[in-house]
Order: C-alpha cells, then structure tokens, then sequence
C-alpha cells in the first residue's frame, strides 16, 4: 500500500520563499495551487481532514518542476512529498473505481507495454514519418482536416519536428569507436520518445562524443526511464523500468552512462531514491545512478572541435529537471557560451518553467498555456535569434511559444546538441 510522504511534510515552516518561484502561484494566484499549500494538503490528506479527491486537483496542477525545492531554506523534499502524493491518488481512484476501466487498460498498455517497447515505439515514428513524408500532412493541413482534433494535438502537430524514417534509425550501430584513444567509455541512454521524435539529435549526440574522443555503445537492452510513470503515480511500473536498465547497464564497464535528455537525466539520477528499501538494489541503484550524466557535463570536459563560427545571438531556456533535480546549471551554459560565434543573452528568469512538464501541456493544456505566455514575455524581450534547450519535452513547448507570438520566421528553437553538431560540423 502506498502512504503519503507525511513525516517531510513537517520540514515546511509555512515561511513562503518558495512562492515566487512557483510558476503556478504565479499563473493561478492560489494557496493550494503553491508548494505551501500543497504541502499542507498532503499533511491534511494524511491527518484524514480531506479526502485524497480534494488533494486531487491542486497536485495534478503541479508541474513537478522542483523550484520549490532549491529555493527552499529547510530543505523539504517536495518532490518526495509529490510522489508519495501522485502515487496515493492513483491507487485510491483504483480502488474506489473512479477510473474507468478503459482508462485503466489505456494507461498501462501506454506506461508498461508501449513506452518500453522499442517495436511499438518504432512502428509509431513509421507512422509519423509517413504521415509527414507522404503529403498527408500537407493535405490534412490544406483541407483544414486537423481542425478534428482537440485543441491542444492541433497546437502541437503544428510543431511536430521531422520525424527521421525506420530506414534512417535503423542506420544507427550499437558500438562507435573513438577517433582518438578513449577518453571515456560511454553506455548512451536514448530514451524512448526522445529516440523516437528526435532519433537524429542522439545521432548527433553519439558523433559529438566520439569527435570528443569518447568510445560510446548504445546497448539494445536498455529501455524507458520511467520518468513519465513516475509523474503519473505509476511507481511499480517506474521501478519494474529502472531494475531493467540498471541490470542492462552494469554488464558494461562503463566511465558515464551519458543522456541529451534533462527530464529522463532527472529520473535516471534518482534510481537510488526510487530503490532505496529495496535491499537488494538500493547499492546497484546508487552506483547506476552517480554514472549518470548529461551530455553537457561530457562534452564541457573535453575538447570539442569546433570548425565554424556560428555568429547567431542566442539565449538558453534550462530544463528544470537537469537544473533542479540533475543540479546541472553550469555545464550546459559554458558549453552554450564556449561556441564560437555566439552572442548570449540572458533570459530573464529563466529558471522558471516554460509549462512543457512531461505531458502536463497536454493534459492541463490551458494551464501549461499561461505558463508558457509568463515565458514567452521575457523571451520577447531578449528578442534572440534562436532558443536553445537541453530536453525535448522543453524545445517542444518553446516552439510552441515562438509559434503562438508569430515568431517563427524570427526565431529558432533548437537542443544544444544541434547547436553543437552545427558548429563542430556533425551532421
Ligand atoms: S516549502 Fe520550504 S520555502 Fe516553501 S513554505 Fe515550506 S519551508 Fe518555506
Ligand atoms: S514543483 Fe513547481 S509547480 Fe509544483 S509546487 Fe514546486 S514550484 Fe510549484
């Protein structure tokens, strides 16, 4: 049975800091919509005050962006607290049924049949290639024919990026030698949507490393993170996944096991906190998860070598999860501003979400819109040429955010990697 994370709810001294960093404080103006008030809820919930359905609402509006948490004086583990929560509300709508059974079924073929699947996943990315390559796109857009969808699949089949074809991905070899004599060893994590919506940057990320004089493997039985289950309350599913690739993973000898996506990152690094009772992972877990790094972190310790100036004005919207949770705030940002060419711009908050959350700018599309207009405020005011990202979940939604001003003929959303393989010229 799962229970509420009530002892962390006492670290909260109710002092308030946290509220000016919560994005959702900001854009709802509500007590039970900031990390204080939630964590009085969770305290409430677990005292029986309020039923675990009024704890419902104000925790599925969280992001999940963990803000909270670095700007927080006693370190209380929200995001502790917020799992424990999700996981709560999840079992009770179970046994209570206030799930329905199609929503039941449809929930885990998604989270434990077909995010871990590499045949389902591959046979959607042929599905979106041809949709995109076939004209059917085009069609569907012309004859207004995508005006059937909901609003927010419209706004992002708008964005969609190209998706590379199965002739394309299945180009891509388990083992890459470095060009010169290793400097690292590295097992690289794909990821599953990240593989399958953007399979070219990690194809760019494996030709960086290699040019930095990295030997990389992408071992075939690694699978999901997890990180999506996780945020759904889905915690059996979430560690069934992390016993998987720590298992997967340890057979190799391995320096870093090295990702280009923040939000998986945040996940990976947090396997030990996941396995932390279960005896017989909790060391494997740990050791798994100190081998985590992102690709920033890599690729800022070697030489990268550049071969173009790229002579473009850009600014950079972190990703939460490698700021507040991976704690990677320096890395990907020197290595931004070590690129030859570059003019940065700071933006203004930055740290602050852009409401892209995992899939929260789908389910809570209206409220992941009024974070995203908080962001796109500032990013008009910098005025840059391109937005750089370091998790595909983030350069969606900004895409969405150029978009939605009329920005897109102005300005470029791209990931780091791009950026850098650009630079360095890796195609
Ligand atoms: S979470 Fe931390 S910062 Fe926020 S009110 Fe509680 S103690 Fe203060
Ligand atoms: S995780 Fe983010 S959205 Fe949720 S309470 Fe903390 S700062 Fe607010």
């Amino acid at each position: 049975m799962a229970e509420l994370a009530y002892e962390e709810t006492f670290d909260c001294v109710q002092c308030g800091y946290c509220l000016p960093a919560c994005p959702t404080y900001l854009t709802m103006g509500k007590e039970t919509h900031s990390p204080r008030g939630r964590i009085n809820l969770v305290k409430m919930a677990a005292e029986g005050h309020i039923s675990y359905s009024e704890l419902e609402g104000p925790i599925n509006l969280c992001l999940g962006c963990r803000a909270c948490e670095v700007v927080c004086p006693t370190n209380v583990q929200y995001g502790k607290i917020l799992e424990s929560a999700k996981e709560v509300i999840r079992e009770n709508k179970r046994e209570t049924k206030t799930i329905t059974k199609r929503a039941k079924l449809f929930q885990e073929f998604v989270f434990d049949k077909a995010m871990p699947s590499k045949k389902i996943l591959s046979t959607a990315g042929t599905g979106l290639a041809l949709y995109q390559k076939s004209g059917l796109q085009k069609v569907a857009r012309k004859t207004k024919a995508v005006n059937i969808l909901p609003e927010n699949l419209r706004t992002f089949e708008k964005i969609l990026p190209t998706v590379e074809g199965p002739t394309q991905r299945k180009k891509r070899a388990e083992h890459y030698p470095a060009e010169l004599k290793p400097a690292f060893r590295i097992g690289f994590f794909t990821g599953c949507i990240m593989d399958t919506m953007f399979s070219s940057i990690n194809t760019q990320s494996i030709k960086l490393l290699q040019r930095a004089g990295c030997e990389v493997t992408v071992i075939k039985e690694q699978t999901c993170c997890g990180a999506m289950q996780n945020h759904s309350g889905a915690t059996e599913i979430t560690k069934k996944l992390a016993k998987a690739n720590i298992a997967a993973f340890e057979k190799y000898e391995f320096d870093f096991i090295v990702n280009s996506i923040g939000g998986c990152g945040a996940q990976l690094v947090e396997y030990d906190h996941l396995l932390e009772h279960d005896p017989e992972w909790v060391d494997r877990a740990k050791q798994f998860a100190q081998r985590n790094v992102d690709i920033s972190v890599i690729l800022g310790q070697l030489r990268l070598p550049f071969e173009k100036k790229m002579n473009k004005v850009v600014t950079y919207q972190p990703s939460c999860h490698m700021s507040n949770v991976q704690k990677r705030v320096n890395e990907p940002l020197e290595l931004l501003k070590s690129v030859p060419g570059i003019t940065y711009l700071e933006l203004p908050n930055k740290n602050m979400c852009c409401g892209s959350a995992g899939i929260y700018n789908i389910v809570n599309y209206e409220e992941s819109m009024d974070v995203l207009d908080e962001k796109m405020k500032h990013v008009k005011k910098v005025s840059p040429e391109v937005v750089v990202t370091t998790n595909p979940g983030c350069h969606l939604q900004m895409k969405v955010g150029v978009e939605r001003e009329g920005l897109s003929e102005r300005i470029e959303v791209v990931h780091i990697v791009e950026l850098l393989a650009e630079a360095c010229g890796v195609e």
